[in-house]
């Protein structure tokens, strides 16, 4: 279903996302938080781009792992890790391949939702980026390759606008409580910005 080329597609599409959703995301974590997500992100996006470029040889794993480990390095704050630690599971879901069928691409999308929550301890519904991996991961497992793309995007699109009438339970966000309601948590809409990369390249 993916390959290695087109896996190449996605990350890059998605690092353009992030750059001109910088702003965007930086405004919503000054509403609910400490107002560097977007600033984070984008400097992370921009240093595995520069280590794409050197991907000769590498397969989905290696190209994972190094992702995971550039974004823990680079992003810093708690979504470094998160979003890490989702891209190393990813790689130990897709270890020495050059491709992926769709159930395999799947259990590495599961892979790295179970990550995040590992690593996070938040649960559906706390307010974070795990509101959109997690269903996200249960939406593609009941669906098949022939999944439409655009309807995944939709799907994806809720989920991250769902998060506004949540209170938060994890983060700094958890800090404002109620207040915390009535607004997008940044994390996840950034986890629909990667998505929504991954459904345009899908659908290309
Ligand atoms: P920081 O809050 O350290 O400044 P960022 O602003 O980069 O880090 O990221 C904030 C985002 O991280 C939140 O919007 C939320 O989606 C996500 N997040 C924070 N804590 C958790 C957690 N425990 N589990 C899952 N996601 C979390
Ligand atoms: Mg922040
Ligand atoms: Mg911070």
């Amino acid at each position: 279903m993916i390959s290695v080329e087109q896996f190449l597609k996605w990350i890059r599409f998605a690092h353009e996302k992030i750059q001109q959703h910088k702003n965007e995301l930086t405004e919503l974590d000054q509403a609910i938080g400490d107002g560097d997500h977007g600033v984070n992100l984008a400097r992370g996006f921009e240093a595995v781009v520069q280590k794409l470029d050197a991907h000769e040889g590498k397969d989905l794993g290696a190209l994972c792992q190094e992702i995971g480990m550039t974004l823990i390095a680079k992003v810093g704050g708690a979504s470094g890790p998160l979003y890490g630690t989702a891209f190393v599971r990813m790689a130990t879901a897709w270890k020495g391949k050059q491709s992926v069928t769709y159930p395999e691409f799947v259990q590495g999308i599961e892979a790295g939702a179970n990550g995040i929550q590992a690593r996070g301890k938040a649960g559906l519904g706390d307010k974070t980026m795990l509101d959109v991996w997690l269903p996200l991961a249960d939406y593609l497992a009941r669906e098949t390759e022939t999944v439409s793309w655009k309807e995944v995007e939709r799907f994806v699109y809720q989920q991250m606008k769902s998060t506004e009438s949540m209170e938060a339970k994890k983060g700094r966000a958890a800090f404002l409580g109620a207040r915390s309601i009535g607004h997008r948590d940044p994390g996840a809409v950034s986890s629909y910005y990667l998505f929504a990369a991954l459904c345009q390249t899908m659908e290309m």
